[in-house]
């Protein structure tokens, strides 16, 4: 694990707009389906995509609410820049 790794859980500047405390982005095109992100997310709160991505897989998409921010999608994720969490550090 190096810094620039840990530099991607960070804080959103539009997070608090937002109702919910941390939320992940999948960059749907870099997705392989490995699946293993969904395997590993203990909320259970990333789904399969019906549509096919450019590569020709099926991408994870978020199911828009319940991430806890835990960050585990994005160490196990293969595919560089593909998943990125925000969590809110600051709650005031
Ligand atoms: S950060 Fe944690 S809770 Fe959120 S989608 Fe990834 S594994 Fe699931
Ligand atoms: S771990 Fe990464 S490449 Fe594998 S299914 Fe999840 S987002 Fe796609």
């Amino acid at each position: 694990m190096n810094s620039m790794n840990l530099a991607l859980v960070n804080e959103d500047p539009e997070q608090k707009k937002r109702k919910h405390s941390a939320r992940v982005e999948i960059e749907g095109e870099l997705c392989k389906e490995c699946l293993l992100c969904i395997e590993a997310c203990a909320p259970d709160v990333l789904k399969v995509s019906q549509k096919l991505n450019k590569l020709g897989y099926h991408a994870v998409e978020y199911i828009g609410e319940g991430c806890t921010g835990c960050g585990v999608c994005f160490y196990v994720c293969p595919e560089p820049g593909t998943i990125k969490v925000y969590k809110r550090i600051n709650e005031s």
